[in-house]
This record gives structure tokens, sequence and C-alpha cells, in this order.
């Protein structure tokens, strides 16, 4: 006799959103479809330089699994990304670099500083460090901490889904959103 594994039942799926449904129809929005695909499928491009990137290998792993937030398939291609998560110290020499790596991610795309030296330097204060990427990019979410556990990255994976999810499709060819991206010289 054929029986199904305990755990297939226990599979969670992803709450529908918000609409409109009755028997053998559902309705909602095209805002919500896609910001429900895009919120639990983020292929995030991690610029890791020093100890951050280690917490964050930690929070890959099957321990942590961010698997579990359909965000494992990690991109080493800004073309194939459309999350940033900068962590570590960023050289003020190394700058330009993440700037033009965010520069060539496609829209829709959300930034992520990890940790504190990502987020303003931290405990490097110098002539040599930049205080901050937000001085470069705009940044959708910063992780406190030095280092964040992985349930603080976790924690910040689901406020950029959040940002993700509840974004309209509008927004980035809103004026504002040009506005944000002329304060950063960037069209
Ligand atoms: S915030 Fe702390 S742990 Fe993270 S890169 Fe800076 S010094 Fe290292």
């Amino acid at each position: 006799m054929n029986t199904i594994p305990s755990s297939s039942t226990s599979v969670n799926t992803v709450p529908s959103p918000e609409g409109h449904g009755g028997p053998g129809f559902f309705a909602t929005s095209l805002d919500k479809v896609v910001g429900l695909a895009r919120k639990n499928s983020l292929w995030p491009l991690p610029f890791a330089t020093s100890c951050c990137g280690i917490e964050f290998m930690a929070t890959m792993a099957a321990h942590y699994d961010l698997g579990r937030f359909g965000s494992e398939r990690l991109s080493f291609s800004p073309r194939q990304a459309d999350l940033l998560m900068v962590m570590g110290t960023i050289a003020k020499k190394m700058a330009p670099v993440v700037r033009q790596v965010y520069e060539q991610m496609a829209e829709p795309r959300w930034v992520l500083a990890m940790g504190a030296c990502a987020s303003s330097g931290g405990i490097f204060d110098t002539y040599s460090v930049l205080q901050g990427i937000d001085r470069i990019v705009p940044v959708d979410v910063y992780i406190p901490g030095c280092p964040p556990r992985p349930e603080q990255v976790i924690d910040g994976i689901l406020r950029i889904q959040d940002l993700v999810q509840n974004e309209s499709l509008r927004r980035r060819n809103s004026p504002e959103y040009k506005a944000l991206l002329e304060k950063y010289g960037m069209k």
C-alpha cells in the first residue's frame, strides 16, 4: 500500500495575496502577484569583504538555511541579481567598485547593509574607510551588529521581503525614485 510520507504533509506554502476567491477562481491585482513572486525568489549578490561575510556563510549553510526564504541562489553576476548584500569594511578605494556593481544590476534592485561596518564604518572611524555604503548607493535595510548573528541576517532578509512584496510596480519610474538616484549622481 502506498502512503504519503508525513514530511510531505507538513510543507508550508506561501500565503496567497489579498484578493477575491470563490469555487474555482481567485482574482487579485498584478502588483500583488508580481510582489509575491519577487519576494520569494530574491537572488542576492553577496559583496563580502571581511568578518560579516563569514556570518553570512553561516546563514547560508544547513543550520540556518536561507533557502527556506527562496534566496538560496546567490549571484556573483550583478546582471542576474536583485539584492545587493554588502557585508564588511568598505575601504574608500573599494567604494567605486561597490557602486559599479550596483549600477550593473537591473531594476528593480534592493540593497542591504549588513553589520556596523557596511552601515556606518563601524569601529573603523579612519581616513581610509567609507563611513557607510549609503554615501555611495541607496540602502533599503540596515542590519545592526558586529557581527550580526544569522538570526539578524534572516530578519534583514524578511524586512527586504516586506519591501519587495509591497512595492508598487510604478515606484521605479516615479519622480521620487528618480530624485533619489539623482542624489547619488545616477540616472
Ligand atoms: S561589523 Fe564587525 S564583524 Fe562585521 S565586518 Fe565590521 S568588524 Fe567585522
